[in-house]
């Protein structure tokens, strides 16, 4: 991205819960999407007092927006967005803002295990409470089988751990009872994508935004789920020669208002539309 972009920092951000997108930048078409550096950082602290930024990238959601980490006295006190970043163009959404770096640094955040004791949760050592998953698992293996057991697994686990995994449901305790969020949500877009476009990603740029004269949004609830991107259409709306925007979904959903055209579908219909 080149520096001649209209820029905007946005430093005092009053609450972006409410204001989820931001204040608008508007684009024309052909135009070049103006940098805005959304920044937070823990009460008190301006950028000057932070000792450090370290590169990373927000991965609440699939936009993959650019960001800096704020570092002071050795801990994350804020995050700010990165401008040259290609996705964001300096923006982060509310859960880049806040859930980003604060979860992370609250103190509320758990270190021990807790176990029930009476219908209360008190904490508990590492041994006591695996101790306890063990005792209870064998007492279910030996009262009801294998198929006592059963597991929900995580999508955000390597290869290893996956196999390692398998090993112990499978052919350790062999229980068939085991699922993974994944078929839940990427896999099942990765492969209708792969099916439709050839290959498991975007099948267009988001520089594209900047560039087309329509913006056909299929089922996306764009505006809550990659809020960064919902940013970028708004700003491409609130310019010159905006695009037509048309939403189907059976939802009214932020991006249905805001739509030229939105299509209720009624379930079953999507195909036939299509
Ligand atoms: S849109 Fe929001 S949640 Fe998604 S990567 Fe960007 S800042 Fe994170």
């Amino acid at each position: 991205m080149s520096d001649s972009g209209e820029r905007a920092r946005v430093e005092e951000i009053p609450d972006r819960i409410k204001d989820v997108w931001g204040p608008r930048t508007p684009v024309a078409r052909g135009g070049e999407w103006p940098v805005r550096v959304d920044v937070q950082l823990a009460e008190g602290l301006t950028e000057s007092d932070v000792d450090r930024w370290v590169q990373s990238a927000c991965v609440l959601c699939s936009n993959g927006c650019g960001c800096d980490i704020a570092v002071k006295d050795g801990r994350m006190v804020g995050v700010r967005g990165r401008e040259i970043d290609a996705v964001n163009h300096g923006r982060l959404g509310p859960k880049g803002l806040y859930a980003s770096w604060q979860g992370v640094s609250n103190p509320d955040r758990l270190t021990r295990p807790l176990v029930r004791e009476g219908g209360k949760l008190v904490e508990a050592s590492w041994d006591e409470a695996m101790g306890r998953i063990v005792e209870r698992s064998k007492a279910l293996l030996e009262e009801r089988g294998p198929l006592s057991h059963g597991f929900y697994t995580s999508g955000q686990l390597f290869l290893e751990e996956y196999y390692a995994l398998a090993m112990i449901g499978k052919a350790g305790i062999g229980t068939p009872h085991m699922d993974g969020n994944t078929r839940l949500c990427t896999a099942t877009a990765a492969q209708a994508m792969k099916e439709s476009f050839g290959a498991d990603g975007q099948p267009g740029s988001y520089e594209d935004i900047e560039h087309c004269d329509a913006i056909f949004l299929f089922g996306h609830n764009m505006a809550e789920t990659n809020t960064v991107l919902w940013a970028r259409v708004l700003d491409r709306l609130a310019g010159p020669q905006p695009p037509l925007v048309v939403c189907v979904d059976p939802r009214l959903t932020p991006v249905a208002k805001a739509a030229d055209v939105h299509l209720a579908v009624r379930p079953g219909t999507n195909l036939p539309l299509m």
